[in-house]
């Protein structure tokens, strides 16, 4: 099964992003709704203010991938329990790449700061569960979301591009991942 998978690139100034694509209150609401709340270190409640993140840097470089889910996959209606399954095989490989060439681009770029699309899922079970601090600090980063980036508006209005999701037990037509590097 031949996965296509489309990058999608954008440097844009802090200022304009913070101006038209971050908004800390209404995410961190988000952030409250969802079941993963306080369930890992890279996900809110956090012990730092997150505008230091938009404060610290000078532009971002929105990275990104789109999955395009294959045919057969479409054609397909799926139980719930399969459904979690089909999307986590098919998007999880691509998140753990993705992070890595963002993790390339920190390097690349001194003082940088990656951010991941959506939470961390490196351990089975985040260390947050047992109170105990994180295991791979290295690999932990917070994703856009959770530090109150908008990532629906950054994809429609800077990419012309549609979050789409499942329904009715069947995929979407594809997913799209979107982490960012901020630039000091
Ligand atoms: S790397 Fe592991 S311990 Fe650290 S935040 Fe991620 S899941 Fe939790």
């Amino acid at each position: 099964m031949n996965t296509v998978i489309i990058t999608l690139k954008k440097e844009i100034s802090r200022a304009e992003f913070v101006a038209g694509y971050v908004d800390i209150p209404k995410f961190a609401g988000c952030c409250m709704r969802c079941k993963g709340y306080g369930r890992t270190w890279a996900c809110p409640p956090y012990d730092f203010d997150v505008s230091d993140f938009w404060n610290d840097c000078s532009s971002v470089l929105l990275y990104g991938k789109k999955v395009i889910v294959p045919q057969e996959m479409l054609d397909k209606v799926y139980e719930p329990d399969e459904l979690k399954k089909a999307y986590y095989g098919l998007l999880k490989p691509v998140k753990r790449d993705m992070l890595d060439e963002l993790f390339d681009m920190e390097r690349q770029y001194e003082g940088s700061t990656a951010l991941s699309a959506g939470g961390c899922d490196f351990c089975e079970k985040c260390a947050r569960l047992s109170d105990k601090p994180c295991v791979h600090p290295e690999k932990k980063r917070y994703s856009v979301e959770s530090i109150g980036g908008d990532v629906v508006k950054s994809l429609k209005e800077l990419f012309n591009e549609e979050v789409v999701w499942a329904s009715d037990g069947r995929l979407p037509e594809h997913y799209i991942l979107l982490g960012a590097l901020l630039k000091k």
